[in-house]
């Protein structure tokens, strides 16, 4: 601090700044909102706005109206903010107004659309070590909806990282004696691209964190809730609660379910296979394009675009609910009409979640209650048909009772709130004429006042014979009239003059101040009146929240379910069978993302078959761009796609539920990290050997590529062997097709099929029983514009150093240039040319046309070669 205080106003400043060292301090000054000393330097820094100096002390204003936009960008940036209000004015005891911080916004704990994504979750995730364990709690709360877990010393770190993927958390809390004291814990939430809150341990209690969720409860117990006073998930619980209460400080009533994850109903999915699936996000830039969730995403509501990305992010393991979810969504696919007539009712409806959060927390505005009563009216509307059906799909909590205090609360926000209402309250813009007599009382006697004053005006203009005289008013000297000076001579000696200007007098009469006071009078009754109306309707609706809540899980719920049938029907999928045995079947499989980015009908479709003793690990070899990621990813997607509940991009598909989807690529640097390649793959190998059981489904591609050719093949073959002892279903890819020449056995060999040229070679994409007859490493450095001189260098490399290193039974890679020991070139691709001159009309062709056409014969060969 480089300024000592030298007022009143400077000294709370520094008082009210002292408690929030954190946070950058939103100061309320009059229609500003101030920052001084170092925060000031920083916003105009931050937000380029300009930094002034009062008595030396640099400070920046924002205007309160404008603060959202500010407080956003502050947030992007990764500050908090304090904002800190007047909340009583100077009176007579008192020479500055008094001030209190009313709210700490910090990017975890928004609830208001400005600073929400409307498709995101926005979640704030507390983490703390216990014992030997990690008890991890988040909560997103611009919907209530707080959950809490913990996780086996073991693979501790391992499945934060895995959750911190899942959910995406923009905020972080932990407890910072671990933060300081353990380096691996530490060096993980490094990692994590959020911001992280350090909290003293105080906030890690259990005990403490049973008693602040009791209490928010309101009962003896939380075991309604599955959650037993001694669980070590109450500890980051605790304090993620007691985080939102500092920060919030309103009410969280909207908090209505603490929700202990049962772990063993989700499928485990780790941080590098949710990457590498690319789930959400793509590995290109992060962004959710060509990604699992853009192509099942047929939502029409923001929740339910949310909720589908849990969805994706956390399948189910449990038959039961996954048919449950299952037979819904064939429900909406067969009800193709009904399924027209929701998704265009849900477009109209409004995240109801949301909203009820702000209300309940007291930052709702009036437009937010509009938007309540439509969407009690969509749901009353889209329950009008199917009614049972839709009835069976809402929360049993929702009785009839409830329903029937929603529909009145839908009657009351009708009748009272005015429908064009926009932005914050506002007094005369809220509530309606004709829903409390006494407020249309007064409203009349504040406009009867005008028109009374506009005929006593008239009247002095005719007892004065002054025509000029006009009514005006400002903040200062209120209502006067004004009348030019050369008027002067006329002006009754019962007019007092209140200003004197230029060319003209302002005056005042004991008439005109009896019907000022009248009109002020009925103006701020109004408005007062007004203001307790809607407090009372805002009361009444935070107190629906319960039911209100309910229905907006339930219009996210539909949405997935209807968004999940409408892309099984655009996509031509089929409904998987799912089994308890342990058996994987597809048939006809298809990649549900590549499959959208081709021409119609190019997707080249692949099965598989594995389960049984000995196919319960698949090795594929073949070239590069052959296709075997493709085919990879796509089993394990149809896979995952199955237990979220969806359809499948297959012909038919019978799928044993696995526990457990492992996905690894070879060689990926994770340089932010700082590690290098072959260490993360390595760690991530070793994830699977450690953890995977014979449920598991694992996808390996290209294992060992980061290190020597000897020390890759070498450990990708132990790795191998050692998934075939532990009988997990595995997909193997590489392309080191030497592999298959070692001990092969209780492995099905498949390889894509690719077909050679003279010169060259074309991926045909269907995968098929067999090993590759070679990489094809220098074809593809070929087709990918390597210079020529550098791959013939290549080739001549090859034959001299490598001649022996060719194993057995393998055919010699096809000549690059010269077409040597070639295979015959393969009839399907010659076809067309074929084709074309068969049915080539000679005699009605003119030598010219002939000519053209061996041109462009030609061309196409050499386009084949
Ligand atoms: P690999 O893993 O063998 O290097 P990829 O799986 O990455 O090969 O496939 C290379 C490209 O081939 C992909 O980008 C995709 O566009 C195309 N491809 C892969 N599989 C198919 C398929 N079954 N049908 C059509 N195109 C495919």
């Amino acid at each position: 601090m480089e300024a000592k205080p030298t007022t009143p106003m400077m000294e709370q400043y520094l008082e009210l700044k002292s408690q929030h060292q954190d946070e950058v301090l939103f100061f309320r000054l009059g229609d500003f909102y101030e920052m001084f000393l170092d925060d000031a330097k920083e916003v105009s820094r931050l937000l380029n706005i300009t930094l002034t100096a009062r008595n030396g002390i640099p400070m920046c204003g924002i205007p309160y109206h404008a603060a959202k936009n500010y407080i956003k960008r502050l947030l992007d940036e990764g500050k908090k903010i304090a904002v800190c209000e007047q909340v009583e004015m100077p009176g007579p005891n008192r020479s500055i107004a008094k001030r209190e911080v009313v709210q700490t916004i910090t990017p975890g704990t928004v609830v208001e659309d400005e600073f929400l994504d409307a498709a995101s979750n926005n979640h704030l995730m507390a983490l703390a070590i216990t014992d030997d364990r990690i008890s991890c709690a988040y909560c997103e709360l611009s919907n209530g909806i707080f959950s809490m877990l913990s996780f086996e010393k073991e693979e501790r770190f391992e499945s934060v990282r895995a959750l911190y993927e899942q959910l995406l958390p923009r905020e972080i809390i932990v407890n910072e004696d671990d933060y300081f004291s353990d380096k691996t814990f530490s060096s993980t939430i490094v990692q994590m691209d959020c911001m992280v809150t350090r909290l003293p341990p105080w906030y890690f209690s259990k005990s403490q964190g049973f008693e602040l969720l009791r209490n928010h409860a309101e009962s003896i117990s939380l075991k309604q809730f599955g959650i037993e006073e001694l669980d070590i998930e109450l500890v980051s619980a605790g304090a993620l609660f007691r985080y939102l209460q500092d920060t919030a400080k309103t009410s969280l009533d909207h908090i209505v379910d603490f929700t202990k994850v049962d772990q063993d109903r989700h499928l485990s999915i780790d941080e590098s296979t949710r990457k590498n699936l690319e789930l959400l996000s793509n590995l290109q830039e992060g962004g959710a394009n060509r990604t699992l969730f853009s192509t099942l995403d047929m939502t029409c509501t923001s929740g339910g675009a949310r909720l589908l990305k849990s969805w994706i992010s956390s399948p189910l393991t449990l038959m039961d609910d996954i048919i449950e979810r299952q037979d819904r969504v064939t429900w909406f696919l067969q009800h193709e009409s009904e399924r027209q007539r929701i998704r265009s009712l849900l477009g109209s409806t409004r995240d109801l979640s949301r909203l009820t959060s702000r209300v309940a927390m007291r930052r709702a505005n009036p437009q937010d209650l509009v938007a309540i009563r439509q969407s009690i009216a969509s749901f009353i509307e889209l329950t009008n048909e199917y009614t049972e059906y839709y009835r069976s799909l809402l929360d049993k909590h929702v009785d009839d009772a409830m329903m029937t205090s929603l529909v009145d609360l839908m009657e009351t926000l009708l009748s009272s709130i005015r429908e064009d209402v926009q932005g914050p309250f506002s007094p005369g813009q809220v509530i309606l004429q004709g829903y409390d007599s006494q407020l249309d009382h007064l409203r009349e006697l504040q406009k009867s006042g005008t028109r009374s004053l506009q005929a006593y005006v008239a009247k002095l203009k005719e007892e004065t014979e002054i025509p000029t005289i006009k009514l005006s008013h400002n903040k200062i000297i209120g209502q006067y009239l004004e009348i030019p000076k050369t008027h002067g001579a006329k002006i009754p000696d019962w007019f007092y003059r209140k200003q004197t200007l230029v060319n003209a007098e302002r005056y005042t009469t004991d008439g005109l101040i009896a019907l000022e006071t009248e009109i002020l009078a009925s103006g701020e009754q109004a408005d007062t009146l007004e203001r307790t109306i809607y407090e009372k309707i805002l009361d009444l609706t935070s107190a629906m929240h319960v039911p209100l809540m309910r229905l907006g899980q339930f219009f996210s719920n539909i949405d997935c379910l209807q968004s999940l049938a409408h892309c099984a029907n655009r996509n031509r999928y089929t409904k998987p069978e799912l089994t308890e045995t342990d058996l994987l079947h597809i048939e006809e499989g298809r990649h549900p993302v590549v499959e959208q980015f081709l021409p119609k009908g190019e997707f080249v479709a692949n099965d598989l078959s594995m389960g049984l003793e000995n196919e319960r690990f698949c090795l594929i070899t073949g070239p590069n761009m052959a296709g075997k990621s493709t085919y990879l990813r796509q089993n394990a997607l149809i896979v995952l796609m199955a237990q979220i509940g969806s359809y499948v991009p297959a012909t038919t598909a019978r799928i044993g539920l696995i526990d457990k989807l492992f996905c690894r690529v070879g060689a990926s640097d994770n340089l932010a990290r700082g590690e290098s390649t072959f260490l993360i793959e390595m760690q991530e190998a070793a994830f699977i050997l450690r953890t995977a059981t014979s449920r598991s489904l694992a996808i390996m591609d290209e294992i060992g590529r980061g290190t020597s050719t000897q020390d890759g093949m070498s450990i990708a073959y132990a790795v191998m062997r050692t998934m075939v002892e532990m009988k997990v279903k595995t997909l193997f890819a590489t392309h080191y097709h030497e592999l298959t020449m070692l001990d092969t056995t209780g492995m099905q060999l498949l390889t894509p099929s690719v077909a050679e040229t003279r010169r060259n070679i074309v991926f045909l994409r269907k995968i098929q029983p067999g090993v590759a007859n070679s990489s094809y490493g220098l074809h593809v450095a070929k087709m990918a514009g390597i210079p020529s001189h550098v791959v013939r260098q290549a080739a001549d490399f090859q034959r001299q150093h490598f001649a022996d290193y060719a194993l057995k039974g393998n055919s010699p890679q096809l000549d690059l240039f010269t077409g040597d020991s070639v295979s015959q070139p393969v009839d399907l691709l010659y076809e067309p040319i074929v084709e074309q001159i068969r049915s080539y009309q000679l005699e009605l062709s003119t030598p010219l046309d002939t000519m053209h056409f061996v041109e462009n014969l030609k061309r196409l060969l050499d386009e084949l070669e």
